[in-house]
């Protein structure tokens, strides 16, 4: 068993996203920054029969600087301690100017072993692949290098193996369930449960579960939608209150303590649904991160 961290750099547009969802699979939503700490932050997990794979963004990559975050790749260097292969994309399809001469100088500075990867091949014809690798090679001492596709999927096996040869022997870091960044979307489910419990004075809450359905996030805003699974018609008329009125008090009070968690502003959505066996169905519970219970 393998596992480890992986820091996914490379300049805005290669593709980062892209082959992260790639690598982890369409049903992962991905993404939940942490803006209140100097960490790296977790994209996505990736777990194998063999192996587990932690992927990290690296903060101001999304902005749409012409030359590598210098602050991206400081962070990068501060967490090399906890990075075990750091994976420096590139877009075959841009031609190699001065902005990769600067994130070549940049990477120096890293001690972790730097896989290259060749984003976009499918863009390019076969053959203009090799100058890109010897252009490539002989400008740092890369631990390895892997052209693919992640659009298509093309080699994308190959970079997984790539990846997964370079973690260290371990038992996985999260557990085997976890798809993404748990922690966050746990502490927001457990704010709503403690307005839930407080304001409605117990006599709902012990058989209440708050589950996650929806995060998305833009510059400004972060949109979560939850579920409240309640047992009984008349617990849910109680949560739901007067023309509606606890659940937006709960919905407000959480809102102001998710907000300074996440230190961003939020839309909370919260949805009350009864599920009169939700403790005992089995499907409820898989699709509950069981910490929520
Ligand atoms: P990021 O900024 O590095 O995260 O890049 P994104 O993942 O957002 O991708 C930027 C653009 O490149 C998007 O329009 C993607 O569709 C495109 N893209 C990503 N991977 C590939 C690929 O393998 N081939 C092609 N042709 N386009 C790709
Ligand atoms: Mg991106």
């Amino acid at each position: 068993m393998r596992a480890g961290f992986i820091t996914v750099v490379g300049r805005p547009n290669v593709g980062k996203s892209t082959l992260v969802n790639r690598l982890v699979g369409q049903k992962v939503a991905i993404v939940t920054p942490k803006p209140q700490t100097t960490r790296n932050r977790i994209l996505a997990i990736k777990n194998t029969p063999d192996a587990q794979l932690v992927f990290f963004d690296t903060p101001g990559i999304h902005k749409p600087h012409y030359e590598m975050d210098r602050a991206m790749l400081e962070t990068a260097v501060a967490t090399l301690k906890r990075v075990d292969v750091v994976l420096l994309l590139i877009d075959i399809e841009k031609p190699f100017g001065r902005g990769d001469e600067h994130v070549l100088e940049l990477i120096k500075k890293i001690e972790s072993p730097i896989v290259l990867g060749i984003n976009k091949i499918d863009a390019r014809n076969k053959r203009e692949i090799l100058p890109v690798i010897e252009n490539y090679r002989h400008r740092h001492d890369f631990i390895d290098i892997v052209p693919f596709s992640a659009l298509t999927g093309d080699n994308i096996d190959r970079l997984e193996t790539v990846l997964v040869e370079h973690l260290p022997e371990s038992e996985p870091l999260y557990p085997q369930e976890t798809l993404t960044d748990l922690p966050e979307r746990f502490f927001i489910a457990e704010m709503v449960r403690e307005k839930i419990l407080r304001l409605t004075h117990q006599e709902v809450p012990h058989s209440t579960a708050v589950v996650i359905d929806k995060w998305e996030e833009t510059p400004t805003l972060t949109r979560i939608e939850a579920s409240i699974l309640v047992e009984r018609e008349s617990q849910k008329a109680i949560l739901v209150g007067k023309a509606g009125a606890m659940i937006k008090k709960v919905g407000s009070a959480a809102r102001q303590d998710a907000e300074k968690f996440l230190n961003t502003k939020i839309y909370l959505g919260l949805h009350v649904k009864v599920r009169p066996d939700w403790r005992n169905n089995k499907r409820t519970l898989s699709e509950l991160n069981t910490e929520t219970l």
